[in-house]
């Protein structure tokens, strides 16, 4: 069986123990060959997790019946069948993403963010507060594509609202535009707990949700912030170092790699370069004011 598919089952299977099942296993043998199902035992209710006791009204009070020991309801049983749609592979994640259409760009996107806002496709679903799609007009011009969402961001529901945030609209502003003229989103759509990156696998499921909002919103230019994004558009091997400053075609549209404003806050003297990049995306929009 394949590696990456294993690691999704067991991290499923992780999550379904901590909602309480249990008697669940998958045998990781190498040597099995393939269609040979592993080890599976029936699911049922794991014991509840340790409370200290209430104390008793009464010396004699009669302990309670623990809730685990009765059967689970059929309504845990529908819910688990939506999670196990739900924690389908990315290969699932570009066929549904390319699946949503919609009679004009704002109901494709409506579409889109209602078939994924509740995306449990890699592990970072499971710890995410908000799911974190992107804002701006369906129409726009010019998109922003940043990594994923910050602390903050997870906790509204919107990106790039924390310092570098607050950069990137100073960023957009100094080109004579506001915040909501232009489309804001990320690689990935949930925040990584401590700031960490984003892993490859969750890169790759979260992906599709970029390339459909880029199909719908069909910007004239993006943008591309950081490593990340420039990795997404260009292929795994790209460096930012030597990217920047240089428009790419992706799939038609040009693309201009440039420092992360998270970047840009740690080394101020990257500002200026940031600033020759935007020029030459005001220049290629035929923005007044462009060089
Ligand atoms: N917030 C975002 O939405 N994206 C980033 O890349 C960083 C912070």
């Amino acid at each position: 069986m394949d590696p990456a598919l294993l690691d999704r089952l067991e991290n499923y299977l992780r999550y379904m123990q901590q909602i309480g099942y249990a008697g669940l296993a998958v045998e990781r043998s190498p040597f099995k060959p393939v269609g040979e199902p592993g080890k599976v035992v029936p699911m049922r209710p794991a014991a509840p997790p340790t409370v200290p006791a209430a104390k008793p009204a009464t010396a004699k009070a009669k302990p309670k019946t623990p809730a685990a020991e009765k059967p689970r309801p059929l309504a845990n049983l529908v819910s688990i069948m939506d999670m196990m749609d739900a924690a389908a592979p990315a290969e699932d994640t570009a066929d549904k993403a390319a699946s949503i259409g919609g009679a004009d760009g704002d109901e494709a996107l409506r579409n889109l963010y209602q078939a994924f806002y509740q995306c449990q496709a890699c592990a970072l679903g499971s710890t995410r507060r908000r799911f974190v799609f992107g804002e701006g007009p369906p129409d726009a011009e010019l998109m922003f594509v940043g990594e994923g969402p910050g602390a903050e961001d997870d906790r509204a529901g919107r990106p790039f609202l924390g310092d570098a945030g607050e950069l990137l609209t100073r960023i957009v502003k100094s080109m004579g535009l506001q915040r909501g003229d232009v489309f804001i989103a990320n690689v990935v759509k949930c925040h990584p707990s401590n700031g960490r990156a984003p892993l490859p696998d969750e890169i790759a499921s979260c992906s599709p949700i970029l390339a459909k909002q880029v199909e719908i919103v069909k910007p004239k230019v993006i943008v591309a912030l950081g490593p990340t994004a420039l990795r997404f558009f260009k292929g795994p091997e790209a460096s930012i170092m030597r990217s920047r400053g240089r428009f790419f075609p992706w799939r038609g549209i040009p693309v201009m790699p440039t420092y992360h404003p998270a970047y840009v806050l740690r080394n101020p003297r990257a500002k200026r370069d940031v600033w020759e990049d935007i020029q030459q995306v005001m220049a290629k929009l035929g923005m007044p004011g462009a060089p």
